[in-house]
């Protein structure tokens, strides 16, 4: 099975083009953000816990974020290949996941970097308007990118699997950068 991880910042368009990506290949995409709300909207227990969490644009503990990875790829095992976005956020996370594909006998095959400026992110995020694009929670949500998930660009950098894409051009414009990175990979037959 093929793992490939989407990181950048929020407003990057990791979403989108995972989403695009996902059905082009005919991948399985993990969202752990979706997953996260969707807990929130069925009022489960785990739901109740990240509720607040969320609202303050501060990152779910490392410990139920990876649990709950860790079952969704479990269940896609027999996949052709999964897609991580908004997963791992920490070095602690990319760590534990290292080391649980490790015992599944898998491991990460690409990881794309979106780039994009805080300027241009922003204003995706104020135009989406999703639930968490209020102007204080983005600003919360970009310095717990800034300090805890920024430094997994190197972690991956140094394993030689990351590649970094131009996240500011048109939706079609950056999947198609992506395609180009996947098909050089040959991560897939056809
Ligand atoms: P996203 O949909 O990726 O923008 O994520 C929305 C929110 O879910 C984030 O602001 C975090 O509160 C939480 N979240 C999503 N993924 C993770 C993760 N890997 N680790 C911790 N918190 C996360």
């Amino acid at each position: 099975m093929i793992i490939i991880v989407f990181l950048g910042p929020p407003g990057a368009g990791k979403g989108t083009q995972a989403e695009l990506l996902a059905e082009r290949y005919n991948l399985v995409h993990i969202a752990t953000g979706d997953i996260f709300r969707r807990h929130m909207q069925n009022n489960t227990d785990l739901g109740r816990k990240i509720k607040e969490i969320l609202e303050r644009g501060e990152l779910v503990p490392d410990d139920i974020t990876v649990k709950i990875v860790e079952q969704e790829i479990k269940k896609h095992m027999n996949d052709r290949g999964v897609i991580l976005d908004g997963f791992p956020r920490t070095i602690v996370q990319a760590k534990m996941l290292d080391d649980m594909l490790k015992k599944m006998n898998l491991n990460i095959n690409l990881v794309l970097y979106l780039k994009v400026s805080k300027h241009e992110a922003t204003k995706r995020l104020l135009a989406r308007g999703r639930h968490d694009d209020k102007p204080e929670i983005i600003a919360r949500r970009f310095e717990e990118y800034e300090e805890k998930t920024r430094p997994i660009q190197e972690y991956y950098k140094r394993k030689g699997i990351l590649v970094e894409i131009n996240g500011e051009q048109s939706i079609e414009g950056v999947h198609k950068s992506i395609v180009a990175v996947v098909e050089s990979k040959k991560l897939f037959d056809s």
